[in-house]
């Protein structure tokens, strides 16, 4: 940077939030970005992830599709493809498929290692990573118009704004609602209700299988050629064929869907052996059966926190952005879209050239303003699919002996949830961001 910056933006966390946000701030030579990473490695737990055509559009923006093909990855699939196929399957005998629906877009299944490199690669000279720095603080230096950070090491650094991107179990959003809980007295519960995250009530176990062990064992297995949810009473299984490897998650709740908002101890992400997947679906069809007994011998749990809704993800010079504003249940599998749209959006505010040190806190507002109320309504919406899947939403009541007619509608309910994927796209928010950023300039 050969002048001074015109502000700096801090970032803690780089998951592909924090890395999105930093890749389109980082466009503005005038701005400096700086991401504290806390492990010592950029890197992410879990396998794909799936990218939906509006989180798609904002990656391709930032030039993400040239970087796809330097790793000769294929793109997404363009017009319509048929979405995975979902099977009653919480019976011994006799499931069966019962709906499946066209998706406007085929999304782009990625290794999450190789969707944080790619960000990586699109970060601008003006923006600096630091590994193995863990926030553990921060205050307000008025007067200065700045942020005071302090890291569990010991040093310190100061920005103009700062941009918690650090995941579910955000120190972020700790720090933020402690700070309003101290301001605001009679409502301090309230605020400090909001810190930890709350368990859905579902855990979720990554395993997988080798397409040829699988083909030897079941040689006309379904998962071996469609993505198929097979949903039933209390637990469902979404499995994928992923090149030589059957990927599929099971998840199992509380029954009767009544296990969400509480505080879980212990440990988040833990291999287990498999025989507790196998007791929760051993009377479920042989064919799911045999690719479960073939699962890899300790699968990981992951227990599934979500952020309830909370009232502010902005206050002074502090943003939450991506899991630490409104981490969701995997059920529509956005929630990393989620976080992409969040920078997309901010990214831009803030690399504008009206953006100054100055109106900082209240392009920061733009920000909640238009992205908190949707990403909400999408957490929303992913917590009724995990009803749905699960035969426990109130609206669709079905269980084992429901007649295929009742199933039908059923599958229709979960068609109409995926339909705001294929409506607009992140282009009409940043259209009303900068119509608002334009009246805050004049
Ligand atoms: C089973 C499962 C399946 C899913 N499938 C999909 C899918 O198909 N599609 C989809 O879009 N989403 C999916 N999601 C959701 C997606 O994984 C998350 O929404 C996404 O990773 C959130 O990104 P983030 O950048 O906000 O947070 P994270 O990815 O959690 O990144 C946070 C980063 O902050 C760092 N950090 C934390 N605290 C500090 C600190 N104090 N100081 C410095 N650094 C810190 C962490 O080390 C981490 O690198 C799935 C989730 C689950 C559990």
């Amino acid at each position: 940077m050969e002048t001074l910056p015109k502000f700096k933006v801090a970032i803690c966390g780089a998951g592909v939030g924090g890395l999105t946000l930093a890749a389109f701030i980082s466009r503005n030579p005038d701005v400096e970005v700086v991401i504290y990473e806390a492990k010592p490695q950029v890197s992410a737990i879990g396998e794909g992830i799936a990218i939906w055509k509006r989180s798609w559009q904002v990656l391709q923006d930032m030039g993400l599709d040239e970087e796809l093909a330097k790793r000769n990855f294929p793109p997404p699939k363009e017009g319509e493809v048929r979405g995975p196929i979902y099977r009653k399957s919480d019976q011994p005998e006799d499931g069966y498929d019962f709906h499946s629906h066209l998706m406007p877009y085929g999304p782009l299944n990625v290794p999450r290692p190789k969707l944080l490199d790619m960000l990586q690669a699109k970060l601008g000279l003006n923006c600096k990573l630091l590994l193995s720095k863990h926030v553990a603080d921060y205050s307000y230096d008025d007067s200065h118009s700045q942020v005071l950070i302090n890291f569990s090491d010991g040093t310190t650094d100061s920005a103009n704004i700062l941009v918690g991107a650090d995941g579910v179990h955000s120190t972020i959003r700790k720090l933020l609602f402690t700070a309003l809980a101290h301001q605001d007295p009679p409502n301090a519960e309230s605020y400090l209700n909001h810190i930890p995250p709350k368990w859905s009530g579902t855990y979720a176990y990554r395993c997988n299988v080798s397409a040829d062990a699988l083909r030897a064992r079941y040689p006309s297995h379904r998962s071996l050629s469609n993505p198929y949810i097979w949903c039933g009473q209390d637990n469902h299984v979404v499995s994928y064929p992923f090149g030589s490897m059957v990927h599929f998650i099971c998840y199992r709740s509380v029954p009767g869907g009544k296990g969400g908002g509480g505080v879980l101890d212990g440990p988040h992400v833990i291999d287990v052996p498999k025989e507790q997947v196998l007791e929760s679906f051993k009377d479920w069809e042989p064919e799911l059966r045999v690719m479960l007994e073939l699962m890899n011998p300790n699968p990981s749990r992951w227990s599934i926190f979500v952020v309830d809704p909370i009232p502010l993800s902005v206050s002074g010079r502090i943003a939450l952005l991506g899991d630490s504003a409104h981490a969701m249940t995997p059920h529509q599998g956005v929630g990393g879209g989620q976080a992409i749209e969040d920078a997309h959006l901010l990214g831009r505010l803030l690399a504008h050239p009206k953006a100054t040190k100055e109106n900082l806190p209240n392009i920061l507002k733009i920000y909640q303003g238009i992205r908190l109320p949707f990403a909400q309504k999408t957490a929303e919406r992913s917590r009724l699919n995990g009803l749905i899947y699960e035969f426990n939403h109130p609206d669709f009541p079905v269980n084992s002996k429901s007649s295929k007619e009742e199933m039908h509608t059923l599958g229709e309910a979960v068609g109409a949830t995926f339909g705001w994927l294929a409506k607009g796209g992140c282009d009409e928010d940043w259209k009303n961001a900068e119509e608002q950023l334009n009246l805050l300039a004049t």
